[in-house]
């Protein structure tokens, strides 16, 4: 197990399976593809569909999500649910998904979603099936669509969740690999919920010799509970503030003045906090500052 498990959709990875017979290529994933083990699937030939097919579409009728085909009425709400709990279910451990956008089977949050099989205007966009099961069965699993790794920040917080998840599958054999683990995933846990990260911490300090399943089971469930929550701006600025506290003593008053100008522009929207990152990084490479260059927040993602 030297490489994260992703669930692909397998038009992403050079299955000819969508509705026309065609496939998709996309720099960005084809970039990601050699750095993880790959679970192919494809809901809508799996359920029976065939390649081509006609296109099907999602819809809200009530207050239900329906995926039907408009041209023949067909609906496949309930085989394409029950596929996707199936899969799910019968997964080895995986630490994500990459799926196709767009699609009303695959598309994470970008499915359009129409209001009646005549309607050509869209009420809106939602998640496909597949990821709105994963979203309620595995709530702690990343999820991401091509479209969306076209966006630094979305990119990078889908990498770091991923390699977060296939740490701790590695960490969680002895007590010592977890307390290293919780040590490295400190200001990436602060950026995602400082409350999480103290019930994982008093978790690991109430731990008696003799009882790591015990407390293993605790803090797979706060570790999984802090996953599923997204990277928040305010959390994040305030880790990277106490990154900063490491390097701020060696650096002269205009360096520190630069940095915090940053921090500023990230509040403002000016810039991503992917470059501040990198700003940290060059830091502690320059002052030698393995305590920082260990961070999982540097490091990962
Ligand atoms: S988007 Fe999903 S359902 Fe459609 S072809 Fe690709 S893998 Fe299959």
């Amino acid at each position: 197990m030297d490489k994260p498990t992703v669930v692909i959709s397998a038009c992403l990875n050079g299955f000819f399976n969508r509705y026309n017979g065609g496939t998709v290529s996309d720099d960005n994933v084809n970039a990601l593809k050699p750095g993880f083990q790959l679970i192919t699937v494809c809901p809508e030939v799996e359920i029976g569909l065939g390649i081509p097919r006609k296109t099907v579409s999602l819809f809200k009728l009530g207050d239900r999500l329906e995926v039907i085909q408009r041209e023949t009425g067909l609906n496949v709400t309930q085989k394409l649910v029950e596929y996707s709990e199936k899969t799910i279910n019968n997964l080895p451990e995986v630490d994500g998904f990459i799926l196709k956008a767009k699609s009303p089977s695959c598309g994470v949050k970008s499915a359009k979603v129409f209001g009646n099989l005549e309607a050509t205007k869209i009420l809106g966009k939602d998640d496909g099936i597949l990821p709105a099961t994963v979203r309620r069965l595995r709530p702690y699993l990343p999820l991401i669509d091509e479209g969306r790794l076209n966006n630094r920040e979305l990119r990078w917080e889908f990498l770091a969740k991923v390699y977060l998840h296939f740490l701790f599958r590695q960490s969680s054999q002895d007590i010592k690999s977890l307390i290293d683990f919780q040590a490295r995933a400190k200001y990436l846990f602060m950026s995602i919920s400082q409350k999480d990260l103290k019930i994982l911490g008093r978790i690991l300090a109430r731990h008696q010799k003799g009882n790591l399943e015990q407390t293993v089971a605790d803090y797979r469930q706060g570790f999984y509970q802090l996953l599923s929550r997204p990277v928040r701006k305010s959390n994040l600025l305030n880790a990277l503030n106490h990154m900063f506290g490491y390097v701020s003593p060696r650096l002269s008053p205009a360096e520190k003045q630069h940095f915090l100008r940053l921090l500023d522009q990230y509040r403002s929207g000016q810039t991503d906090f992917v470059t501040i990152i990198e700003f940290l990084r060059a830091y502690g490479y320059r002052f030698n500052l393995p305590y920082l260059l260990d961070q999982y927040l540097l490091t990962l993602g």
